[in-house]
């Protein structure tokens, strides 16, 4: 078993990793901002280039290839991109005890049966505010590496307390405040790491395993970092491993009167799925609160769930009903809502078309970031703002 000596590593040790993983995920992040940009662009010209050709002509087979092959290219970037970066919008309060339950029932399907999992909730009741998926994704991952080092079994011990975190305490990392934290901590009596392994298992793509991606306890670093805690590993070769988890305790707050100014809020209705996501990510990147919709359906639906919307984006041709007939189905619940057509026809064409009136405003796809950003802030009355 590990020795019970602190395992949080020393401050200056813990800085320096958390600047290593910062860099390497503002990579992620930013080759795959620019790389969905131009499968954007990829995909829109492939497009209109499909539409400018007669049917059953040589060349469109060729075109579907490319919009399929940016299409996965983008999977893959925003995957690799949410991989150290885990969005957080999906986070809501839970109960400790639920997340470990979760876990638990996950686990006892997954592990194999000279594997033993024992599970010790001192605070089931504590709140933690994340994404109930990732959190549970985290204890799978450590839980899997912990059964991948007890080949002939053992024991993986889960288990979950609070602590107190006083102003002064060394276990505070930049953006950690002071307070009550929910330690979770998992343990295994396995093979154990050397100091060298130990040093590098939170680096993407780092495994010691033959078919091992390397990617868990990246995914990991990445939830709980999105989540103002720290990561920890201790272990020692032949003494098994521990990694514990401090994530700050979520204290419901009642609402007041004077609620914060909240981010605008804008929906997106896009049939699209790159498309949507690359506006999506771009919008939320600028402070915007983004909300998704692939049809006028879902549009609706999420305009009647959210209840106050104030900006709509929506392309101008969508499946079923279009973006002129949904903005105006919108519009009639909401006069005065503000709203922006994208669409890959001229703006001439859809004047003339009778689509859209003079006053509306349109973007010709496709367009970049910048030109975006200008008309979103300017209907929104704000000042445009870089993206952080
Ligand atoms: P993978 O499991 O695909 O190798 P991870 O990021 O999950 O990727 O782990 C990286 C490496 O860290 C592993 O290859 C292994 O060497 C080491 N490791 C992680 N967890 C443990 C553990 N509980 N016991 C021993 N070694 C571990
Ligand atoms: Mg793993």
């Amino acid at each position: 078993m590990p020795s019970e000596r602190d395992v949080l590593a020393p401050y200056g040790e813990h800085l320096r990793r958390a600047q290593k993983m910062e860099l390497v995920s503002n990579l992620a992040a930013g080759v795959s901002h620019h790389f969905n940009n131009l499968l954007m662009g990829i995909l829109t010209a492939s497009r209109l280039a499909a539409r400018s050709l007669d049917e059953g002509h040589p060349a469109l087979p060729y075109l579907a290839e490319i919009a399929a092959a940016s299409d996965r290219g983008a999977d893959l970037t925003r995957r690799l991109a949410a991989l150290g970066r885990p969005a957080t919008e999906h986070a809501r309060p839970m109960r400790v005890g639920d997340v470990l339950d979760s876990a638990r029932d996950v686990l006892r399907a997954l592990l194999g049966e000279n594997v033993r999992l024992e599970v010790a909730i001192e605070a089931p009741d504590a709140l933690l505010l994340a994404d109930p998926d990732q959190l549970q994704q985290a204890l799978v991952n450590l839980s899997l590496n912990a059964a991948e080092a007890m080949a002939d079994g053992g024991v993986i011990a889960l288990s979950a307390r609070t602590v107190h975190l006083p102003k002064d305490s060394g276990a505070l990392l930049p953006g950690m405040a002071a307070g009550p934290y929910v330690e979770l901590v998992v343990r295994d009596t396995g093979r154990g790491m050397d100091t060298q392994t130990r040093a590098r298992v939170f680096e993407p793509f780092f495994t010691t395993k033959g078919g091992g991606t390397g990617l868990g306890l990246y995914i990991v670093y990445g939830i709980v970092r999105a989540l103002q805690g720290r990561i920890d590993v201790d272990s020692d070769l032949g003494h098994g491993t521990t990694v514990r988890i401090l994530l700050p305790v979520h204290h419901p707050v009642e609402p007041t009167g004077a609620a914060e100014p909240r981010k605008p809020r804008i929906l997106v209705v896009e049939d699209e799925r790159l498309i949507r996501v690359t506006l999506r990510h771009t919008l939320a990147l600028h402070g915007f609160e983004v909300h998704i919709a692939a049809d006028a359906t879902e549009a609706r639906e999420l305009f009647d769930a959210l209840g106050d919307v104030d900006l709509v984006l929506s392309d101008m041709v969508l499946p079923g009903k279009n973006g002129s007939e949904l903005a105006r189905e919108l519009s009639a619940l909401r006069p005065g809502l503000r709203v922006l057509f994208m669409s890959a026809y001229s703006r001439e064409l859809l004047l003339q078309q009778g689509r859209i009136t003079p006053s509306q405003r349109t973007l010709e796809k496709p367009f970049s970031e910048e030109t975006l950003m200008m008309a979103v802030s300017e209907l929104l009355g704000v000042e445009p703002k870089p993206r952080s």
